[in-house]
């Protein structure tokens, strides 16, 4: 018998809509691992106190969300490559006594995208400049994509994203501001929307593009998870678009972390269930 399980679990705030835990401590019975996954609450001015804690209680690993994912790395022994090029990380693992932020948002989005196409020498179009756009465009470029458009609302942010792919990935790419009925250009084999457009609640809320563009083959990928079939997944299956939603690369990243700690690669589809499940999908 063992009565001591072992640690890990998210920090963030807010924390109880975030269904991870589900997902994960549904990996772990699966699994028959002896871990626990313990979703907490925590302050910004108490962020320190919690890694301390989680240290001093032998946890193996945490998540970070918001609003932790940048303010955590101060309190880390070092970075994983690309959560150094991305600057924000989504996971902690303790590796050798050290605490070592990884990202595994993008890593997981690639996984799922790698499922239905490919991505080396590819040009993408991608919507958003934020967390999680940055982790995208990051592990894309490290994937072999030849070039992305980032296009954002607010241009220094989708600036700075485009800076960062030129000078610390292999891949070009360039800024475009978003104009009303932004249309997708020729040859561009990936199209991603990586804001914040369509998330529960305002699942109706549309990307201002113009549809007309979208071409049949094209790979359309949506980072929302909740609802999977936004608008835009919706739109792109009627024009002939191969499709992938947000719930693929929100269960690639839970699987990745858990590799990450327990060194189990984790059965996805439990996963999936599980958070299909309890959101209610
Ligand atoms: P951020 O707040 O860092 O960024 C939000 C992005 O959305 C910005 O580019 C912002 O533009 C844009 N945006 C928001 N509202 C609008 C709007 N009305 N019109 C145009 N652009 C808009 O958030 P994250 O990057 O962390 O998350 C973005 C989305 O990705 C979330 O909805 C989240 O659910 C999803 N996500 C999914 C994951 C998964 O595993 N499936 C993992 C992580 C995130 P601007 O810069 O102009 O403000």
């Amino acid at each position: 018998m063992n009565f001591l399980h072992t640690l890990t679990g998210s920090f963030a705030q807010p924390a109880a809509e975030n269904p991870t835990v589900a997902m994960i401590e549904a990996a772990y019975r699966h699994h028959g691992l002896e871990w626990r996954y313990v979703n907490c609450e925590v302050a910004p001015e108490h962020l320190a106190a919690a890694v301390r804690g989680a240290r001093a209680m032998g946890w193996a690993g945490f998540n970070c969300s918001l609003p932790h994912k940048l303010t955590v790395i101060e309190h880390l022994d070092g970075l994983a490559p690309s959560a150094q090029i991305i600057g924000a990380v989504n996971t902690v693992v303790m590796r050798d006594g050290l605490w070592i932020g990884e990202n595994t948002d993008g890593q997981g989005f690639v996984e799922a995208l790698l499922g239905v196409c490919t991505i080396e020498g590819q040009r993408v179009m991608l919507f958003g400049a934020g967390g999680a756009a940055r982790a995208v465009a990051v592990e894309l470029a490290l994937a072999g994509a030849a070039h992305i458009t980032v296009v954002n609302r607010s241009r220094p942010r989708g600036q700075e994203l485009a800076e960062l792919v030129n000078t610390r990935t292999g891949a070009t790419a360039e800024y475009a501001h978003w104009h009303p009925a932004m249309p997708i250009p020729p040859g561009t084999g990936i199209v991603i929307n990586a804001t914040a457009i369509g998330l529960n609640p305002k699942v109706d809320d549309q990307l201002d593009l113009d549809w007309t563009t979208l071409r049949p083959g094209t790979v359309v990928a949506d980072a929302i998870p909740n609802p999977p079939r936004t608008h835009l997944i919706r739109t792109a299956e009627i024009q002939g678009c191969t499709v992938l939603d947000g719930l693929g690369m929100l269960v690639n990243q839970g699987a990745i972390a858990i590799r990450l700690w327990t060194g189990v690669d984790a059965d996805r589809g439990v996963m999936r269930l599980e958070l299909a499940r309890v959101l209610g999908l």
